[in-house]
């Protein structure tokens, strides 16, 4: 995201990406303008928090009028630099690290994984979804080379923390991590964290302890 995120509280922030999918789907349909109260319908975020986090972009929507569309949109794909496609490298070919490969990511935003990584030889030097999968050898040579700023982390967790700290020598800033470990990383690079077995079962839990999804907010 561009430096004019930097005033944005992180909770809206996260919210970004979500509000832009939506309004490109009203814009590609021809709507010119949409309520706060539509959105929240769609988006599923309460219409106040919609209205909140909408006047820190300087979009103040009149009554009776609404939001217009192509504003909010301008607005969305500078903050978002939804103009410059990321490049993302992927690290480990298992069977999550394949599925990624094989989604189209740039369906909906402008990223995209240009490259793999993988230790097996069996791997190497093969191409999943038209992405091509090099050796762990040249890792640092190829994010380099390729101006890699984004890494998706998918090999087994006793291995992602070596992998993380050989990143350090590198252009990469940002780290999604698909594995349990939990990653020390210098403050020049941001670590997402996605444990989906993790989520899981805190979704369980809750289903078991809240089933009243009231209760819970
Ligand atoms: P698979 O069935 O293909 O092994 P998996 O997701 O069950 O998939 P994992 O053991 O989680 O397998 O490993 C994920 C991927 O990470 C594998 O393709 C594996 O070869 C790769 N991998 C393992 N160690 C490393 C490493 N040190 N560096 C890079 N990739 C690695």
């Amino acid at each position: 995201m561009s430096n004019e995120t930097t005033k944005i509280p992180q909770a809206t922030a996260k919210r970004l990406p979500l509000y832009y999918r939506f309004l490109k789907n009203l814009h590609s349909s021809g709507k010119q303008r949409v309520s706060s109260a539509e959105l929240s319908e769609a988006v599923k975020v309460d219409s106040a928090t919609i209205r909140r986090d909408f006047s820190y972009f300087g979009a103040l929507g009149k009554k009776g009028y609404g939001y217009n569309v192509n504003y909010l949109l301008s607005f969305f794909r500078k903050t978002l630099d939804q103009d410059e496609l990321t490049k993302v490298a992927l690290i480990g070919v298992g069977n999550l690290g394949t599925a990624f490969l094989n989604y189209n990511f740039m369906k909906n935003n402008n990223t995209k994984i240009t490259c793999a990584f993988d230790v097996d030889p069996g791997k190497v030097g093969t191409l999943i979804g038209d992405v091509p999968v090099f050796a762990m050898d040249d890792l640092e040579k190829h994010l380099n080379e390729e101006e890699i700023s984004v890494v998706i982390l998918t090999v087994p967790a006793q291995v992602a923390q070596l992998i993380t700290d050989r990143l350090g020598n590198t252009n990469v800033k940002g780290i999604l991590n698909f594995t349990p470990a939990r990653l020390n990383v210098a403050k020049s690079i941001r670590v997402h964290h996605i444990d989906l077995a993790v989520e899981l079962q805190s979704l369980v839990y809750f289903l078991k302890h809240y089933p009243n999804v009231d209760e819970t907010e």
